[in-house]
């Protein structure tokens, strides 16, 4: 799982940038004329050319293969199909019509949501600094917890916007901010099933800030309690760390901020355990597949959005509005501001 720390794979594999879904100009305009919903066909002539090569430095591990992204497809269509509303029905057909030619560029789709997730690697390891230092946050906010069956409720837009602005005022102004949305179904001993929606993501900040300096973290996380509340102690479960603010080896980076914006979901099934050792009464989590009905309510939700949504960006710009063809730039100069000590 994203919060945790040890989901980040010390091993970090080098690989080339294979993008299969990729397409050239020509068959993007196609794509483009074919792209039914869920994508902004608004593309601008004068658009930055997305032509160039691009080298992809590295990825996680265990980063899914094309193959993994197309059988979760396939997966999908036919629960949808099984479910057999005129949503569902709808989205299957959206699926089942995304080809190399002509992307769905769907919310749901896990082909799709790879491709997103390869062109945003390529980006921010092309425009990220060359140096800096890097502080990994995990946060479940206040707000973060909705019913199941009410995420047709929820607005995933506005949420993002409003956390967005919350870590922009609690952020360093030099800072650089990559970061996203998890969603996860959320159950404590089987009870109380409902979804979280988990921040987490990756401060870059200039070479020399002091991600070592204990009082320095000290003040992010302050005010990263006030501008961005987490889950007030009475509603946490067990000893749930709603809140981790840790420093993480800059050249671990490229390999670990794709967890910012995960390729698959999970239930996230707690339990409550006694320390051998101490005897402290304490809580654990496992990763599980999203039972069908909730994994299909969460297909329609995310289908909604456009692919990106539940990004946070903070000091860079995205151009473009097509999924696996947009480019960043960085919106400003990358120093360490004079008083900052
Ligand atoms: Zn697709």
């Amino acid at each position: 799982m994203a919060h945790n720390a040890k989901a980040i794979p010390s091993k970090l594999n080098t690989i080339s940038n294979e993008t299969s879904s990729s397409s050239d100009a020509g068959t993007l305009a196609l794509a483009l004329k074919l792209t039914p919903i869920g994508e902004n066909n608004m593309r601008k002539k004068s658009a930055p050319p997305t032509g160039a090569k691009r080298k992809l430095k590295t990825l996680p591990l265990e980063f899914e293969t094309f193959e993994d992204a197309k059988a979760k497809r396939i997966q999908l269509i036919r629960r949808l199909a099984k479910s057999a509303t005129p949503v569902s029905n709808a989205l299957a057909n959206e699926l089942a019509a995304c080809r190399k030619q002509s992307r769905c560029g769907s919310g749901a789709c896990p082909v799709c949501n790879r491709a997103f997730r390869l062109r945003l690697a390529s980006e921010v390891q092309r425009v990220r600094p060359d140096a800096f230092e890097v502080i990994r946050i995990s946060l479940i906010p206040a707000s973060f917890r909705v019913e199941v069956y009410d995420l047709p409720a929820f607005d995933l837009l506005r949420w993002v916007s409003s956390r967005r602005r919350a870590f922009q005022r609690a952020l360093p102004k030099e800072a650089l901010f990559v970061g996203g949305v998890d969603i996860s179904l959320n159950t404590f001993e089987n009870g109380d099933p409902h979804w979280c929606f988990h921040l987490y993501g990756f401060v870059l900040l200039p070479k020399g800030w002091g991600v070592q300096n204990r009082s320095k973290m000290r003040r992010m996380r302050a005010e990263l309690e006030r501008r961005c509340p987490p889950v007030p102690k009475h509603r946490r479960i067990g000893a749930e760390r709603v809140l981790t603010v840790g420093a993480l080896d800059s050249e671990n980076f490229d390999g670990a901020f794709l967890y910012a914006h995960k390729g698959g979901f999970y239930r996230r099934s707690r339990y409550a355990y006694t320390r051998e050792k101490t005897g402290k009464r304490s809580t654990n989590a496992e990763p599980q597949a999203i039972p069908r009905l909730a994994a299909l309510e969460l297909s329609i939700f995310l289908a909604r959005y456009r692919l990106g949504s539940r990004l946070i960006l903070i000091g860079f710009r995205r151009h473009g509005s097509r999924f696996d063809r947009f480019t960043l730039c960085r919106e400003r100069d990358f120093q360490s501001s004079q008083n900052d000590g």
